[in-house]
């Protein structure tokens, strides 16, 4: 049996991962890690690949998170909303292309209009369209996810970003930790799929928090887990930070086996900022290191350069064709197949 195998039989003999069995994960030869966490993926979630087209609806926000280039004091960045006859023609045009799913972000505004433009929106997907709806844009009162329940909204991504609760503060000068928990509690109460995560290597981060970040994903029992890189966007409080595992991008994939091992059960997406940091390539090799899910970019071309939430995020230059087309061609590649019907969580509930 490989040692990778053997510290996962063992952990899970004693019924549970801690932190530091979490962290002795990291210290397994690299590739071992990387096929254990492959095999776990297949056994847990098989050989598809969910495409989830993400439109990128609006990049205006109240908020002025320290590591976000569509931070509100961000001057530089043009602001839009898309209208709603043309995020109804994309959902349109996704169904064509084997995508069952479609994700709407945006920026974060507490605006009675906005909640019930994206209410209005939600409601003419799911009676125009036969696609899934997840949504992610951010804290909002449990009344308004209530209301876009009520309208066919599906899932829900809110990512926790970090787990120490300091940092989370020192991050994010407009909420607390304890604010974005009660946000996901609220979601998972109204019967939504629920979807969280955080970056790896934000600044202040140690080898504890990321095992404690894997943990409280484990802990909130997520139906879907997002993890992506921190990179420092040139126009924010973080300009010219190093990400913590500035010496060993190996650790990014690392972070998503260890993900997948103590989440066998999850949707893990092959985030978009891997292939910032690995171009081509890097989120093929995150679909072979645990991930199962990819969100090909639907933002309507012309809006891409608006929603650079980090420097050389790819893509900015295509549009939602070329995008769905370059994604299925990587799910092929590896020898993967597409995902049929919508791609529910696998969780009993
Ligand atoms: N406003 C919503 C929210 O906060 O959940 C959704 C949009 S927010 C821009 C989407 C995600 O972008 C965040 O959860 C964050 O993890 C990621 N992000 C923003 N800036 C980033 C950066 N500099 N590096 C890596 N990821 C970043």
């Amino acid at each position: 049996m490989s040692t990778v195998a053997a510290l996962q039989e063992n952990i899970s003999a004693d019924g549970v991962f801690d932190r530091s069995t979490v962290k002795a994960l990291f210290d397994l030869p690299r590739e071992a890690l990387f096929a254990r966490a492959d095999a776990v993926r297949k056994d847990n979630m098989g050989d598809e690949v969910f495409l989830r087209g993400i439109v990128e609806f609006s990049n205006v926000c109240a908020n002025d998170c320290l590591y976000c280039g569509i931070r509100k004091s961000n001057h530089d960045v043009r602001r839009y909303r898309i209208d709603e006859e043309e995020i109804l023609e994309v959902a349109r045009r996704m169904e064509g292309w084997q995508q069952t799913t479609i994700v709407l972000q945006s920026g974060e505004v507490a605006a009675e209009k906005e909640d019930e433009r994206i209410e209005r929106i939600i409601r003419r997907i799911k009676t125009e369209t036969r696609l899934a709806v997840t949504m992610s844009a951010g804290n909002r009162p449990r009344d308004t996810y209530a209301r876009w329940r009520a309208a066919g909204m599906d899932r829900y991504l809110l990512r926790f970003e970090t787990s120490n609760p300091e940092l989370f503060a020192f991050l994010h000068p407009d909420c607390d930790l304890h604010e974005r928990i009660r946000c996901l509690k609220d979601l998972r109460s109204l019967g939504v799929q629920v979807g969280s995560g955080f970056m790896i290597g934000v600044p202040g981060e140690t080898l504890d928090i990321l095992a404690d970040n894997i943990l409280l994903c484990r802990d909130l029992d997520l139906d879907m887990i997002g993890i992506g890189p921190f990179i420092a966007h040139p126009d924010t409080p973080l300009a010219g930070q190093s990400n913590a595992y500035a010496d060993d991008h190996d650790m990014f994939f690392a972070a998503v086996s260890a993900l997948r091992i103590v989440n066998p059960k999850a949707h893990i997406p092959a985030t978009t900022a891997f292939d910032a940091i690995f171009p081509h390539a890097g989120r093929d090799l995150v679909l072979q290191r645990g991930a199962n899910v990819f969100m090909p970019n639907a933002t309507p071309g012309r809006f891409r350069k608006n929603y650079m939430l980090y420097p050389d995020k790819p893509c900015v230059d295509e549009d939602d064709h070329q995008c769905s087309g370059c994604a299925a061609a990587r799910v092929w590649s590896i020898g993967r197949v597409i995902g049929q019907g919508p791609g529910h969580s696998i969780k009993a509930r």
